[in-house]
């Protein structure tokens, strides 16, 4: 595995292996890895002749700076199951590599992506995802990005911006990879007690519960109650939504066709977690 920290350096390489038509994959994180990461690594590897991954808390996708702060950092340990999983390229890059001095903001236009769910809860949030994806994507320039479905609409915002920007990169999305209970996987799981571990499934069971209970028709009182069990256990929650799974648009009355996804984002004491389930 070789590790990058210099942009002009990676691009000087990856040039080279393109050239010899290498196949790249590339699986952007912000490190504290784990098998969910990894799962996209191995997807990559499968796919791909060379395998890079970056690993970047981007500043400028942190609406809470408090966050931001608390974000869990494992390099050594990130560095090690990247080794083990045998990808080929680690991309570490300091702030300044990837916005280097005089660095200008362009506005995406993301549309209703923007203002509902996670865009609604967090502020410019996706403007920074955008920020951070559309340079790492000029500088590592894949064939294929590996996504995981657990960030839905991150996904449907990737896509987006692939289209917007004209990227001849292919966007994979990858299942989400559960803990045995059903916790979806996420570095932020690091920051909670074995209790709320615990308690944590419960996002998981909720959503499944609306999954199981769905009916055409309106679908208010089911958002309801799935917020309230959710309250009930001690959660904060933000949303527990039903969309379109097309386009995200909150869909209240359900015609029994539209193909809907279920999402939900919660904090546990003061750990934000998120989740969804394709319906
Ligand atoms: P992050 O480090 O949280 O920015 O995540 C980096 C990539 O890993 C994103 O594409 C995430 O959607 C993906 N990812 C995070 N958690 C999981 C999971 N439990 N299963 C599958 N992919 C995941």
């Amino acid at each position: 595995m070789i590790l990058f920290k210099k942009t002009a350096e990676l691009i000087e390489y990856l040039t080279i292996q393109r050239k010899k038509g290498l196949k790249t994959g590339f699986v952007p994180t912000m490190g504290a890895l784990h098998n969910g990461h990894i799962s996209l690594i191995d997807d990559s590897k499968k796919q791909n002749d060379l395998t890079i991954c970056s690993i970047f808390v981007n500043p400028t996708q942190f609406n809470d700076p408090a966050d931001f702060k608390k974000y869990p950092k494992t390099i050594e340990n990130d560095v090690y199951l990247l080794e083990k999983e045998g990808c080929d390229i680690i991309f570490l890059p300091p702030v300044e590599e990837i916005y280097p001095p005089g660095t200008s903001t362009i506005h995406y236009e993301l549309g209703v992506l923007e203002t509902v769910l996670e865009g609604k809860f967090r502020p410019g949030h996706f403007q920074g995802v955008c920020q951070v994806v559309h340079r790492l994507l000029d500088i590592v320039k894949p064939d294929k990005l590996y996504l995981g479905q657990k960030d839905y609409q991150q996904c449907m915002v990737i896509r987006k911006l692939i289209a917007l920007t004209n990227t001849p990169t292919q966007p994979i999305i990858c299942a989400t990879q559960r803990e045995a209970s059903g916790l979806a996987m996420s570095s932020r799981n690091m920051r909670l007690s074995d209790n709320e571990r615990k308690t944590a499934t419960a996002i998981y069971e909720t959503l499944q519960a609306i999954q199981k209970d769905i009916q055409p028709g309106n679908l208010q009182k089911l958002k309801e109650k799935a917020a309230l069990t959710l309250t009930a256990k001690g959660f904060t929650v933000d949303y527990v939504e039903i969309a379109d799974a097309t386009t995200l648009e909150l869909i209240d009355n359900w015609n029994g066709s539209t193909p809907l996804v279920t999402l939900a984002a919660a904090f546990l004491n003061n750990v934000r977690l998120i989740d969804n389930i394709i319906l």
